[in-house]
């Protein structure tokens, strides 16, 4: 099992298989001049698999595929089931925008994947496309209702933002009402390619967001979180889903950190608000074995940052990077 040097066990890895997107989220990414990698760069589906492997031996158990966006990566299917034949893998979540996954629900009901985070922050198609840049709202319900048809469990991602979305709040809240899905808002976070975050933004925190849902719904109720859990859960009475807050800049949930990152390029990131510790695919392409890989992981996880703060203090540059690149 992997122990940091804050005692925190480490058993989660999110894994970015791309940086590319077929959205434009505004604070994720800006609408044009981003620059994709060339594949090259890219770490393979058999580079990945060795590295998921590699962590898995040292005792990461649950894996989440993200980007980018997954399903823009050609040949992701035969990848999860690759992945999932992985001794020791025992959990597979993914995190889509669903524009190009409702034809894949099937499979990945069929393939066992744990639950799927579903990224949408409106329920108006206007304003979907003025925060995406990109008309397919219609694609991405699709998939909503594919996820739920097939009893896979569905977490929907909103990123509160002011001026943009502040007005969804309550209709994305009542859709937990008659459905068995997670709604869970996101305090927006500066990793949209350019490092700014709107001031305004800065005020819909955590308990701002819980205050405005109290208003309407005065008597939800706490509900106990999951061990690791980064969202603080409600339930309302009645309603058959959850509502859930992540205090993604606030950072409230550093202390019970069980997660590690790699990056499409290969990088370890050990935090978030850090930067790459190493970069994996460099040392699989100079022909290291596992060995040797596995003590450098190990060596980068006991110098981990206690939390968000120290970490992003300990860069040596600004936040500046795209969601996309990080892996969400
Ligand atoms: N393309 C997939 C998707 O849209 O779910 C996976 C990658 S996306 C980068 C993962 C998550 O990061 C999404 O839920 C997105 O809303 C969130 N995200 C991106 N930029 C963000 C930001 N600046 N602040 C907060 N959340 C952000």
């Amino acid at each position: 099992m992997l122990i940091d040097n804050h005692g925190r066990p480490i058993n989660y890895l999110r894994l970015a298989v791309t940086d590319r997107c077929n959205l434009r989220c505004f604070y994720c990414m800006p609408q044009e001049g981003i620059q994709f990698l060339p594949k090259p760069h890219l770490l393979t589906y058999e580079e990945m698999l060795r590295v998921c492997s590699i962590f898995a031996e040292l005792g990461v158990s649950k894996v989440r595929i993200t980007g980018g966006e997954p399903f823009v990566r050609k040949d992701i299917m035969p990848f999860i089931r690759k992945l999932s034949e992985i001794e020791h893998i025992n959990k597979i979540n993914l995190t889509t925008n669903g524009v190009l996954t409702a034809p894949f629900v099937p499979e990945l009901k069929q393939l066992g994947i744990h639950s799927v985070n579903l990224s949408l922050d409106t329920l108006d198609k206007d304003k979907f496309f003025a925060i995406t840049r990109r008309n397919e709202f219609d694609l991405v319900w699709k998939t909503f209702e594919s996820l739920l048809t097939h009893q896979i469990p569905v977490k929907i991602n909103t990123v509160v933002m002011a001026n943009k979305n502040i007005e969804d709040i309550l209709p994305m809240v009542a859709l937990s009402k008659e459905l068995d899905v997670a709604v869970r808002f996101i305090e927006e976070m500066p990793f949209n390619g350019e490092g700014r975050r709107n001031e305004a933004d800065s005020q819909w925190n955590f308990p701002k967001i819980l205050a405005y849902i109290q208003k309407e719904y005065p008597d939800i109720q706490k509900v106990e979180d999951e061990p690791n859990s980064t969202s603080y859960n409600y339930k309302i009475p009645g309603f058959k889903g959850s509502i859930g807050i992540i205090a993604a800049y606030s950072r409230t949930f550093c202390g019970t950190c069980n997660r590690v990152r790699l990056t499409p390029t290969g990088g370890f990131r050990t935090c978030l608000y850090g930067e790459e510790v190493l970069n994996i695919k460099d040392l699989i392409r100079e022909g290291y074995e596992n060995e040797y890989i596995q003590d450098k992981i190990i060596s980068s996880i006991s110098k981990r940052a206690k939390n968000g703060f120290e970490a992003e203090q300990n860069r040596s540059n600004q936040i500046n990077e795209s969601m996309t690149t990080i892996g969400g």
